[in-house]
């Protein structure tokens, strides 16, 4: 297959949530999911086969140049404006690592890289990433690579499916031992933060690598129950993380 079946690409946008939240980015979803999660904010990814376009390399590359590149008309002074590039590419889902065996994909990050992209790649934790995905370049004098951000569904509305489904423990492995990567992790209640930290010790996983996240699918929802795990997340260990593009862009549904 030549193609990756692409949901949306969006930007310039910030990355919402996790360890860069406020980052500028572009950020690309694909198709289809693994999981079946009751709470999933994104059910546009992957139910009855997902709203996906099958698209080339050359279609990708050409969005992603729109995004960046003011047009003639847009700025209306004859003058062509080209934007600040993106640092940053976050490649979400649905569950982009059921793509990691297309050429396409690959293609995809690794000319990223190449270009002094750095690739976030947003996952829910369940698969081992192939061994591709590892090379790290020096350009100039930032190091630009892949990085994952895992959210294994543990607790709340997410964790509904059944349990060897929802959790990996050889994928959660890897995203531990291996640099760079981050948790984020969906939670509804105090017990709930208490339950990860516990798992997170069980697992050998370090708490400073884990993001807690309040479930809300509004600002409002979010930011109140936010405001309710906050201290525990701080007591336990852990790093906060809002839903920062459910305030900015209130009437967009936009993240993992
Ligand atoms: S893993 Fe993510 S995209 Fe898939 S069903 Fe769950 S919340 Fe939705």
């Amino acid at each position: 297959v030549s193609t990756l079946p692409i949901v949306e690409i969006i930007g310039p946008t910030v990355q919402g949530e996790g360890p860069r939240l406020g980052r500028r980015t572009a950020l690309i979803r694909l198709g289809g999911c693994n999981l079946t999660c009751a709470g999933c904010d994104t059910p546009y990814a992957w139910k009855q086969g997902g709203q996906s376009t099958p698209m080339t390399i050359p279609t990708i590359a050409e969005h992603l140049v729109s995004l960046i590149v003011v047009t003639l008309d847009e700025v209306g002074d004859g003058q062509l404006t080209v934007n600040r590039p993106f640092h940053q590419v976050v490649i979400t889902g649905g569950e982009p690592l059921l793509h990691q065996g297309s050429d396409v994909f690959r293609e995809l990050v690794v000319s990223l890289l190449a270009g002094g992209i750095s690739v976030e790649i947003e996952t829910n934790g369940t698969i081992v990433p192939a061994p591709w995905f590892m090379p790290r370049l020096l350009i100039g004098e930032d190091t630009v690579g892949v990085s994952f951000v895992a959210s294994p569904k543990l607790v709340g509305s997410l964790a509904s499916d059944t349990l060897s489904k929802r959790i990996n423990p050889a994928a959660l492995r890897w995203f531990t031992n291996n640099p760079g990567n981050t948790f984020k992790i969906v939670c509804r209640t105090i017990d709930d933060v208490q339950t990860v930290g516990r798992w997170a010790d069980t697992n050998g996983i370090p708490r400073h690598k884990i993001w807690i996240m309040a479930e809300g699918a509004t600002w409002s929802d979010h930011i109140t129950r936010a405001r309710c795990l906050a201290d525990s997340v701080l007591a336990e260990g852990m790093n906060v993380s809002t839903r920062l593009h459910l305030a900015l862009w209130p009437e967009q549904m936009r993240g993992h």
